[in-house]
């Protein structure tokens, strides 16, 4: 694996938090992981895709995913996060950037997200068109505090890097 140098390396920070409710399918980072709960969004809800999206963006010093697809615009309603994280990438790619690494902390009580921590990896390495040895995802429960500790949302925490397509 070649490493990328420091040269032209931007750092960006992703956060994103959604309610759970009943009846919902919880999706985390592309994977439909089975739960009591899923995520409520005027998108799908995928907050680890939304948070990594938000961290790519950031580095490149793009508009934010809110910015870029408003959700009273309906074109959105129900749309899936990826093809939101796909479109945000080709803005990525047209300001001179590639997404370099990505490290993720989901912050969700339930369910225990060990066993899919790789297949989560896999998923956004695969939309976000990079190595899955350069994405990380570490899940944590918030010790039963606050809405994360209740079961009542998830959210995600996001560094990523991208690096000039020609520095
Ligand atoms: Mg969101």
């Amino acid at each position: 694996m070649t490493l990328p140098t420091a040269d032209g390396l931007r750092v960006g920070i992703g956060y994103d938090i959604h309610r759970l409710a009943e009846g919902r399918e919880l999706v985390l980072g592309g994977v439909s992981i089975p739960s009591d709960k899923g995520l409520v969004g005027h998108s799908d809800g995928d907050v680890v895709l939304h948070a990594i999206t938000d961290a790519l963006l950031g580095a490149c010093s793009l508009p934010d995913i809110g910015d870029l697809f408003p959700d009273t615009d309906p074109m959105y309603k129900g749309i899936d996060s990826k093809i939101l994280t796909e479109r945000a990438m080709e803005k990525v790619k047209a300001a001179g950037f590639r997404p370099g690494n990505i490290d993720c902390i989901v912050h969700a009580e339930k369910p225990k997200l060990t066993a899919f921590k790789k297949a989560m990896a896999e998923s956004i390495a695969s939309i976000i068109r990079i190595p899955v040895n350069t994405v990380n995802v570490k899940a944590k429960t918030n010790e039963g505090m606050g809405p994360v500790g209740s079961f009542d949302a998830i959210a995600t925490t996001v560094v990523a890097t991208v690096i000039p397509i020609n520095p």
